[in-house]
């Protein structure tokens, strides 16, 4: 079983955002002033999430990713994880700021985590809190530790720059992916946050990036392998780790995606840059059958656009910011 969308792309991986909580305000993630959470009892219940992840399996799902606002705050989550991991789904990832990984990476390993991305911005104690709000930087360089210590193997680094905050720390996140045997990935920065402007000439592209490291280092191509998803990644001779380039804005690759994401409050999103959402939850609560359901994630993925908003025509900023879409 498989599902396709109208432009023949076939749909396997399915993020899941598990809460709305943070730990950490990252500039460019959550709104300023803060917004309400969301309430207890519209967010998804793990049982909820796991009946739609084994419906989502039958019609072809093959890969999901853990997220949120922050996943290990919430209660549960490393038995949450081991319950996915049993799920039928073949490739479990999670995506966390860090914080609190030390703690959690050894048991989420054990639950049966395949994979861990960690977002990291700033190397400089000063710069990481002025993007983040905390001082947290020595939880999250111990958080990559103690992944590596649990045994996961491919550690990535999701780095998300911004001009004129972090951009001058391009080599040192190289020179951090290249001597500690880790995948660094420049996130082009993306319009979302409410109240204040996205800028196109605060994101840095790709290209860009690219240039400031080949004046220290030089990147070779790696030929793409499946599991790289949307990145395109590169090495340099010797280096033991590898830079990868996530250019969203600047060349999107709307053509090979194959995702869909879960909200922490049940809704179905077909694509990240569009405010299109389908309702999931109050279906589900209202009884309907495994079958009606999959119908649901049928209809979601029928509806993906065929690609994203152009971005320098009519771009529209979603009214879900990052941390309530699932990143
Ligand atoms: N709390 C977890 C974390 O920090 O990784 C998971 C949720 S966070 C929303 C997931 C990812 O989205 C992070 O890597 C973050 O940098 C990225 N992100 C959030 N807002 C973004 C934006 N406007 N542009 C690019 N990436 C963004």
């Amino acid at each position: 079983m498989s599902l396709i969308d109208s432009y023949q792309r076939r749909i396997d991986y399915l993020r899941i955002s598990i809460t709305d909580h943070c730990n950490l305000n990252c500039l460019y993630c959550r709104p300023l002033g803060g917004r309400p959470f969301i309430s207890h009892e519209m967010i998804l219940r793990y049982e909820e999430i796991l009946r739609i992840v084994r419906v989502a399996v039958g019609l072809g799902v093959k890969k999901t990713r853990v997220t949120g606002g922050e996943p290990l705050l919430r209660k549960g989550v490393v038995d949450f994880i081991s319950r996915l991991s049993h799920s039928g789904i073949e490739d479990l990832g999670l995506t966390t700021n860090g914080i609190l990984l030390k703690e959690f990476a050894r048991p989420l390993r054990e639950a049966g985590l395949s994979r861990v991305n960690i977002s990291l911005d700033s190397l400089d104690p000063r710069n990481f809190q002025r993007i983040t709000g905390s001082d947290g930087l020595g939880e999250v360089l111990a958080g990559i530790e103690g992944a590596r210590e649990a045994g996961f193997e491919k550690i990535k680094i999701n780095t998300v720059l911004i001009r004129g905050t972090n951009e001058t720390e391009i080599l040192d996140f190289a020179e951090l992916a290249f001597s500690r045997g880790l995948e660094v990935r420049f996130i082009e920065y993306m319009p979302y946050l409410n109240g204040k402007e996205w800028q196109r000439d605060l994101y840095l592209t790709a290209e860009e990036v690219k240039k400031v490291i080949n004046t220290r280092f030089l990147l070779q191509p790696v030929e793409k392998q499946e599991k790289s998803g949307v990145a395109e990644i590169y090495r340099i001779k010797d280096g033991r780790g590898t830079i990868g380039f996530i250019s969203s804005i600047s060349q999107h690759f709307c053509e090979s995606c194959n995702r869909i994401r879960l909200t922490a409050d049940g809704k179905l999103r077909n694509c990240l840059f569009s405010d299109e959402e389908i309702d999931i939850r109050g279906p589900m609560r209202d009884g309907v059958s495994d079958s009606e359901l999959a119908e649901i994630i049928r209809g979601s993925v029928k509806k993906k656009p065929e690609r994203r908003p152009d971005f320098y025509c009519s771009f529209k900023k979603c009214t879900r910011t990052m941390d309530l879409i699932g990143g």
